[in-house]
């Protein structure tokens, strides 16, 4: 077996193999600019496995997640039509909105401190483009087109029954999986019960939804179906900004050269030579079509199938694995690493703060939120009170509580004086918040010479407890009253 392996691989040598890597362009662009398509050959190993099963998992996860219900709440759902956005139980409103700093910033610093220990491991174990292209949309051009070799030899030969049966299977079930995928996407922002509803009914009746859910189904077509590395090499933020965000303590998939090199070559004696035999697996692998022997690239997404490649070869040729691994690059120079490098524990103190900062707030946050609107469309009303003139102000009240309340919430007027004048109304006394929106109506009835030039700021004071006596403040509330000219 090895020896029919070193027949081939010294036929082999004898010409420049297809797959070695122009020095100073993309492997995925010829000598005009245009696309070069990729067909990567299939791998497995050790972390191809490992990556499968996490990969299956993160597809159930975002298939079922918003299926499912925290404390009677859709788990995750980013309903932006009513700015409210739920994470596990907990709602944040449009009045949030200032937390939203905290993940905006969080987030990157997330990725940075991820990145600054494990390198691009997001790329390779995480991001939706890699876990759905590898788990799914490869596997259906496997069953459909056959091997790497079968399929370029397909994307090769003329149009016949043959060719438009492969091809037009694998871009059907690529349609209904990106169908699936764009349904569940939207899911979470109108909610899955409501997608179902809307999904049964015309598409005359949601036009928004109808043309949200084929958006998004077609741009997972496109981008998992056919435009593939291209998003990582071309269009991928991350992957301009991973090299600021690590250093030689950060693991990345690296080759050994010191034992690699020289590689075999017909110049090259065999005493001479290193561990690579110069076989190009590692490259008929790579999904973004590089050579790792080149040293660390943009392109590299982290997928370690050279890895499991170049383990497999150098099993058969009797080396020890690892030739290309996960390592740094202070450890391929056998140096220690330390665990958390000088980088690492920056982001770890910033992630810290940041998250420490979110905690405070939102613990703050989360007993009330006031919002009060006008009620009419006129500031004010004037309404007889027997000879008297008052004045009325109507306000719609919406508290949006996180949890519901034992005892019930009480309006008052902060100052005394004012509160003797002003006449306080509202339907529900106390009243009885349960979870999430709860909206109510106040009426200020007052009489006109109260406001001497037409307005005044009054202080409510939002109270809870069984009565006025035995109630705790909860929040001051700022109330701009109307009134006519005097
Ligand atoms: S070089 Fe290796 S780890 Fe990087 S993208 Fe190619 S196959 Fe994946
Ligand atoms: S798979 Fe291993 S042995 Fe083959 S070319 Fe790549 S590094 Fe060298």
């Amino acid at each position: 077996m090895i020896g029919v392996f070193f027949l081939r691989y010294n036929e082999v040598m004898k010409k420049p193999s297809k797959f070695e890597r122009h020095e100073s362009r993309l492997a995925t662009t010829d000598d005009h600019g245009h696309r070069v398509y990729l067909y990567p050959e299939d791998v497995k190993g050790f972390w191809r496995h490992r990556r499968t099963i996490f990969f299956w998992f993160l597809i159930i996860l975002y298939l079922v997640l918003p299926w499912t219900r925290v404390g009677g709440k859709q788990t995750i759902l980013l309903d932006i039509a009513h700015r409210e956005f739920t994470f596990f139980g907990y709602t944040f409103y449009g009045h949030d909105a200032p937390l939203l700093i905290f993940i905006f910033l969080g987030i990157p610093l997330f990725f940075g401190f991820v990145t600054s220990i494990w390198g691009r491991v997001w790329c390779g174990w995480g991001c939706p483009q890699t876990v759905f292209i590898d788990a799914i949309y490869r596997n259906i051009e496997l069953w459909t087109e056959g091997k790497a070799r079968a399929r370029e030899a397909l994307d090769k030969a003329p149009w016949n029954a043959v060719k438009i049966a492969r091809k037009g299977s694998k871009w059907i079930l690529f349609l209904l999986v990106s169908m699936h995928i764009g349904h569940s996407f939207v899911g979470y922002f109108v909610g899955t019960r409501e997608l179902y509803d809307i999904t049964m009914a015309p598409p005359t009746e949601h036009w928004g939804v109808f043309v949200a859910t084929w958006i998004a189904t077609g741009i997972a077509l496109f981008d998992f179906g056919w435009f593939r590395e291209q998003f990582c090499i071309i269009a991928c933020p991350y992957g301009r900004f991973q090299s600021v965000m690590m250093d030689d303590h950060s693991m990345i998939v690296t080759y050994d050269e010191q034992r690699g090199e020289p590689r075999r070559s017909p110049e090259v004696s065999h005493e001479n030579e290193g561990d690579c035999i110069n076989c190009y697996h590692c490259v008929k692998v790579c999904p973004t079509g590089i050579d790792i022997r080149r040293g660390t690239q943009m392109e590299c997404i982290a997928c370690t199938n050279c890895i499991d490649a170049c383990d497999e070869i150098m099993d058969k040729v009797g080396k020890p694995k690892g030739l290309i691994r996960y390592d740094s690059e202070l450890g391929k120079k056998g140096i220690k690493v330390k665990k958390l490098g000088v980088r690492s524990i920056i982001y770890l103190t910033l992630l810290t703060v940041i998250f420490s900062l979110f905690v405070y707030k939102l613990k703050h946050a989360d007993e009330l939120r006031v919002t009060m609107l006008r009620g009419s469309k006129t500031t004010f009303s004037m309404i007889k009170s027997g000879d008297t003139e008052m004045v009325l102000n109507h306000f719609n009240v919406t508290i949006d509580a996180n949890a519901g309340s034992k005892d019930g919430i009480l309006f008052r007027i902060k100052d005394s004086e004012l509160a003797s004048k002003i006449e306080l109304k509202t339907p529900h006394i106390p009243w009885m918040l349960k979870k999430g929106h709860n909206k109510t109506q106040l009426f200020f009835r007052f009489p006109k010479e109260l406001l001497s030039d037409g307005s005044r700021n009054i202080t409510l004071l939002v109270l809870t407890g069984e009565n006025l006596e035995k109630s705790i403040l909860v929040k001051e509330q700022e109330v701009p009253l109307a009134g006519p000219l005097q």
